[in-house]
């Protein structure tokens, strides 16, 4: 007998069919034996629906009050899916965060989960019941309410995950698994059988939404095995779990592409020490994550600093820097908006040599051209033209890996 955590996305709980569904699934797994704690996300478009609804009742929403109406899309699905199972005949609770009590810091829509206490869960599913647990929020240490960033019910399932110590943390979703890239954007796109922690932490950061990064952090360190699968069908999916030698054999296993990108150039600035400081220092203050950064020192003794951020904190982000520009000395700024970040991944990239020049080749042959570039061990990533974004991916793909 297995405790086994069973999370389902938007699309999986889109309407009640779909939730009926979802529910039929739960009650063959426990009738398979195993204890089941469940969570779900809010019905598909549903949190962008509040969040709409926050921007047209206040101009610059309150966060705490963001959150509270937010969070609210998951209570609904909690709710649903216990009644569901009623009506399979499955005894079921739901639950919200403060009632588990997931536990978070207060930085309101992005919280970090600081503790999860299950004994509420444990004596529910102990008891013969599914526990079903509302996605997406916590509370933190005033009693208010949390939510964890987009795509942060992949998170509180893998956090109650490691708080059970289930045996596995099923991740149901549109797609049949983790994929060598986007299967929208490239048809041939293969499903992975197994992906490495490492690589799931560089391709969900890259842009590969199909989990949220903190989930993948967590499941890294607390040793949590994901299963990532299809709520439309029996197939199984891909495990992302410890690096195992095989994986080093295949340079590339991935290829993930990040749209939410802009640019921006401080352009020959007096080349000395403290400048990098004077410049980035407000963007960290004001919460604005810098992602790659070149500096590029002539001889006459200026340098060009180029920069990325995400693509809404772009306006903030200039008018700090034409601040801070002033001060330092700087001639000009420029910046460019549709960029967009396309990466290759794979931990075999450790033992590969030539992968950033054949990348780069592989580019050029198509008239890319690349702006910016930066590499990590196990991944190298290029700014680029957003129009050329899903050339870019398809070429790539092709190239690299095998279908
Ligand atoms: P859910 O609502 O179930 O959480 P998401 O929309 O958050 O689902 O994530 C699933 C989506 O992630 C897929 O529909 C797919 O378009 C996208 N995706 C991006 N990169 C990948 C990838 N490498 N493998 C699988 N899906 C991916
Ligand atoms: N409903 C939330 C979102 O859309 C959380 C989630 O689905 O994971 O971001
Ligand atoms: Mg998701």
């Amino acid at each position: 007998m297995a405790l086994v955590v069973q999370k389902f996305g938007g699309t999986s709980v889109a309407d009640l069919d779909r939730i009926r569904h979802v529910a039929g699934r739960i009650a063959r797994t426990q009738r398979e034996g195993h204890r089941v704690v469940v969570v779900v996300s809010a019905m598909a478009g549903e949190t962008n629906r509040l969040l709409t609804l926050a921007r047209e009742a206040a101009r610059v929403p309150d966060e705490r009050e963001s959150d509270a109406l937010v969070s609210t899309g998951e209570q609904v699905t909690a709710a649903l899916t216990a009644l569901a199972l009623h009506d399979q005949g499955v005894p079921a609770r739901s639950f919200l965060g403060h009632q588990v009590r997931i536990e978070t810091d207060s930085a309101f829509g992005r919280a970090r989960i600081v503790r999860v206490d299950a004994e509420r869960l444990l004596a529910a599913v102990a008891g013969g019941a599914v526990a079903v647990v509302a996605g997406f929020q916590g509370v933190d240490g005033e009693g208010s309410i949390t939510t964890l960033g987009r795509g942060g019910s992949d998170t509180s399932a893998v956090a109650l995950a490691a708080a059970l110590k289930a045996d596995v943390c099923e991740i149901y979703t549109d797609v049949d698994g983790v994929y060598t890239s986007d299967p929208r954007i490239v048809p041939r796109a293969r499903k992975l059988a197994r992906v490495a922690y490492d690589e799931m932490l560089e391709l969900a950061s890259l842009g590969a939404k199909v989990l949220q990064i903190r989930s993948v952090e967590f499941a890294k360190r607390y040793r949590v095995p994901i299963h990532v699968r299809s709520s439309f069908n029996d197939n199984e999916g891909t495990w992302v779990v410890e690096e195992e030698s095989a994986m080093e054999q295949v340079s590339v296993a991935g290829v993930a592409h990040d749209r939410d990108q802009a640019k921006l150039t401080v352009q020959r600035v007096p080349d000395r020490p403290g400048v990098a400081a004077r410049l980035f220092g407000p963007i960290a203050r004001a919460g604005i994550v810098v992602d790659m950064i070149i500096q590029n020192a002539s001889a006459d003794g200026t340098t060009d600093l180029t920069f990325t951020v995400p693509r809404g904190d772009y306006d903030k982000a200039r008018a700090l820097v034409e601040g801070s520009a002033r001060d330092i000395g700087a001639q000009g700024i420029a910046g460019q908006l549709d960029v967009a970040k396309v990466s290759i991944v794979g931990v075999g990239m450790r033992t590969h040599a030539g992968i950033a020049a054949r990348m780069f080749d592989v580019l050029s042959s198509e008239g890319i051209n690349i702006q910016m570039i930066s590499t990590s061990e196990i991944k190298i990533s290029v700014i680029i033209d957003e129009k050329y974004t899903e050339l870019a991916v398809r070429t790539l793909h092709d190239a690299f890996i095998r279908t």
